[in-house]
């Protein structure tokens, strides 16, 4: 039963990603101010409550990446994804990746 519950659930998360990106990229500007208005909250605070459950302890480890063998190496892929998608520059992180810099991009009207 979690087997379905997982799947449904990642599904119905991955399926509104997907809707997001595709207002994001083709939606008019009206109905794009509308989504940053609703969405970028609720997005931060997605963020926030993902980031609170990797907080990492006194040592600097994250106990929710780490199994209790591997402990002393945990680093927190959530903590480097965060950074690298809201933090980093996005024309350098393209140009270190020799990808397009276009998609991460904020644009102008
Ligand atoms: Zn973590």
């Amino acid at each position: 039963m979690d087997e379905v519950l997982n799947s449904t659930l990642r599904t119905a998360v991955l399926t509104r990603l997907d809707y997001l990106d595709s207002l994001a990229r083709d939606a008019d500007e009206p109905s794009k101010a509308v989504l940053a208005d609703t969405v970028i909250s609720r997005l931060t605070a997605a963020w926030r409550e993902l980031l609170a459950a990797h907080e990492p302890d006194h040592r600097g480890r994250c106990r929710a990446c780490a199994t209790r063998w591997a402990l002393r190496r945990a680093e927190c892929s959530v903590w480097r994804t965060a950074h690298r998608h809201l933090v980093t520059d996005p024309v350098r992180q393209s140009a270190t990746r020799g990808g397009s810099a276009g998609r991460h991009q904020l644009r102008s009207a």
